[in-house]
């Protein structure tokens, strides 16, 4: 599906964007990938370049407006293009807003919605020039809903939504399209760190009665990649079970 595409994947070298990465590999992407872990990069470009594909990975911080230019130049230089970004970086720094810390505010919000500001405005100019292009960004359940002890990363993945709708509405006339996907409980290196109450309180909530595979995410940034989502623009879509 994607013979002669260029991907770019944040946050790819593990978890949900590593999942994204290597379908998309699977489908005839090359791929660039940019995270913070060089030892996690270099594991998903080599199972990448193991699918007979091109790889590209940068280890770089998203939330750093220069590293983003100059590395989003190297993919280009490499490769011409970048057909699709999926803005996937993100982090946590969970706590009730009374003992939250300013750094830890500061954090989330540069990383996870900074972040998706700086590599959209950078890919976008090689988009226009294309006059196509595919933008996924990853926000969040908890960016519609909010969240007892998240109000930074709330805030963060809530800020996405209102970035894709007006980037959406920006870049429609140039036949790029950007959407957002808004996962539930997916079982990650990030859900990982919780206890095991807490995972049987969640999976009360959520009508499918279990969490989501990274899987179930992948699939559908596979469906806003390709031509068949060439209508659907300005979208959040959950990927929960059905629970907000
Ligand atoms: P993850 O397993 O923690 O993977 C995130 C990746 O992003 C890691 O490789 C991480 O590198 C990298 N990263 C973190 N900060 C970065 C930065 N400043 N610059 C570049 N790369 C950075 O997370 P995940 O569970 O797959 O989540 C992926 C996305 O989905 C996130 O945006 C998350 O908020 C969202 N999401 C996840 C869930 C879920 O249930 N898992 C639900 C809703 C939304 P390091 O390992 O070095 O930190």
């Amino acid at each position: 599906m994607f013979k002669d595409k260029v991907a770019l994947v944040t946050g790819g070298g593990q978890g949900i964007g590593k999942e994204i990465a290597l379908l998309f590999a699977r489908e005839g992407a090359d791929i660039a990938v940019f995270d913070l872990n060089q030892e996690a990069l270099d594991k998903t470009i080599g199972e990448i370049k193991a699918l007979g594909r091109e790889g590209l990975g940068v280890p770089l911080d998203v939330s750093n407006f220069k590293e983003v230019e100059q590395a989003v130049q190297k993919v280009v230089d490499k490769f011409g293009k970048i057909s699709i970004l999926v803005n996937n970086a993100g982090i946590t720094r969970d706590s009730l807003l009374l003992r939250m810390k300013e750094e830890d505010w500061d954090a989330v919000l540069n990383v996870n919605l900074k972040g998706v500001f700086n590599c959209t405005k950078a890919v976008s100019k090689i988009m226009f020039k294309e006059r196509e292009g595919k933008i996924i960004n990853i926000s969040s359940i908890i960016g519609i809903r909010g969240n007892v002890g998240q109000a930074n990363y709330a805030a963060s993945k809530a800020g996405i939504i209102g970035f894709t709708k007006s980037v959406a509405q920006e870049f429609a006339s140039r036949n790029i399209q950007v959407n957002a996907i808004a996962p539930g409980f997916i079982q990650t290196e990030m859900t990982a760190k919780m206890s095991e109450a807490s995972k049987e309180m969640i999976i009360n909530q959520i009508p499918s009665r279990r969490l989501g595979e990274k899987r179930d995410v992948a699939d559908l940034a596979l469906f806003l990649a390709s031509p068949n989502s060439d209508y659907i623009n300005g979208e959040v879509i959950r990927v929960d079970g059905g629970m907000a």
